[in-house]
């Protein structure tokens, strides 16, 4: 990325050559993400990441598609930037069915076929869950929305790099990633346009991306995504087997050595390095911050909720009580995460649940009088 910002400086929609060695930069990895998803180079718009796919997929299609209707289906475990995004078209006249899922946090296909109605135009659903990694069936509903003729926009933050993605084969119209959710740069992302899909911008401007998403290209952002892309594709399988194998010994070892320790979500269909676990008696953010202390970062509910005191919407969804969701904690593992680091956890974080459970009130009165019977 480096050259990117400093000795290549050229605006790729220039016309002098400083221009044009950044457009072929910019064509070349444009090409190269296109292969990676099985898209072709056109069907490729760049943009500042997921939150703005997201928004872009969701408002740019209400706004094209308002004669044809404006019933809108998703699900009730969306990240927050499609819910918001369709909470605010709800608000502005459009009609939004928010389709459940079962305890393992997975969307019956069935149930966004009897949700489409003549004037649905749009059917938005993640392909893995951000909290809880269940990977939800798309290439089902994909053939579904196809049948239907409706357009199906698919949130594949958590799966881009993760999991092959093969945008014909998910049957998906519109498709969202962001970099830095695959070791790519923060603030770069794209959306999978397919061809002939009418859609209006949200941002206007100048005319890039063929008029489609106006704004100076983010060239090194650009070019990092690509490399990201690349790399993932080229390690994804390994990555996979790896992270599956210290989840599932993370799994094992907390569920051997904790009471009342039980899995969140769906563990087959999931992603590999996802973990997500509720423990009765305790909060996530005592747990989290005396893990930091351990060097451990984790995080309860999603990133962006973090420091809010609302359940996550995502653990509520799938039935869990508002006191369990409050005591749950989402262990993401990656490249970097080792065996030592999971046995490390093994090891610490018993003595942690024992102690906040020794303070909490709650634990008390529910649990340790039970056990001491
Ligand atoms: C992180 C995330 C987003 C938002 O992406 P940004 O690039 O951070 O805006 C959207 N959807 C899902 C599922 C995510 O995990």
């Amino acid at each position: 990325m480096n050259p990117w910002h400093t000795e290549e400086f050229g605006n790729p929609s220039t016309v002098y050559s400083l221009g044009l060695t950044a457009a072929n930069a910019v064509q070349k990895a444009r090409e190269s993400i296109a292969k990676g998803i099985g898209a072709d180079t056109e069907e490729i718009y760049f943009t500042s990441g997921g939150t703005e796919s997201d928004d872009w997929a969701i408002l740019g299609t209400a706004e094209a598609q308002q004669k044809k209707g404006r019933h809108l289906i998703t699900s009730s475990i969306e990240h927050h930037a499609v819910l918001e995004s369709m909470d605010y078209l709800e608000k502005h006249g459009c009609e939004i069915t928010r389709v459940p899922v079962g305890s393992g946090g997975l969307v019956d296909p069935e149930d966004v076929r009897r949700a489409i109605r003549p004037d649905t135009i749009l059917v938005s659903i993640m392909h893995a869950n951000n909290e809880v990694g269940t990977v939800e069936p798309i290439a089902e509903i994909g053939k579904i929305t196809r049948e239907a003729g409706v357009l199906f926009h698919v949130d594949a933050v958590q799966t881009a790099g993760k999991l092959p993605i093969d945008v014909n084969e998910l049957g998906v119209d519109l498709l969202s990633m962001s970099a830095h959710k695959f070791y790519g740069p923060k603030g770069i992302g794209l959306m999978y346009l397919r061809k002939r899909t009418r859609i209006s911008p949200l941002f206007h401007g100048g005319g890039q991306e063929k008029g489609r998403r106006a704004g100076t290209h983010n060239v090194p952002g650009i070019v990092g995504m690509a490399k990201a892309v690349e790399l993932a594709v080229a390690r994804m399988a390994d990555d996979a087997v790896r992270e599956e194998q210290l989840r599932d010994r993370l799994w094992a070892g907390l569920n051997a050595n904790i009471e009342a320790i039980y899995l969140n979500g769906d563990m087959v269909h999931r992603l590999p390095g996802n973990l997500n676990v509720r423990l009765d008696g305790i909060e996530g953010e005592s747990m989290i911050l005396m893990l930091d202390m351990e060097g451990i970062c984790v995080s309860s509910g999603s990133a962006c909720t973090t420091g809010s005191l609302e359940p996550s919407h995502v653990l509520l969804a799938l039935g869990i009580p508002a006191e369990h969701a409050h005591g749950s904690l989402r262990v993401t593992l990656g490249r970097s995460t080792t065996a030592e680091d999971i046995d490390h956890f093994i090891k610490v974080f018993p003595p942690i649940v024992a102690r906040l459970r020794e303070m909490s009130p709650v634990w008390c009165a529910n649990c340790v009088c039970k056990q001491r019977n």
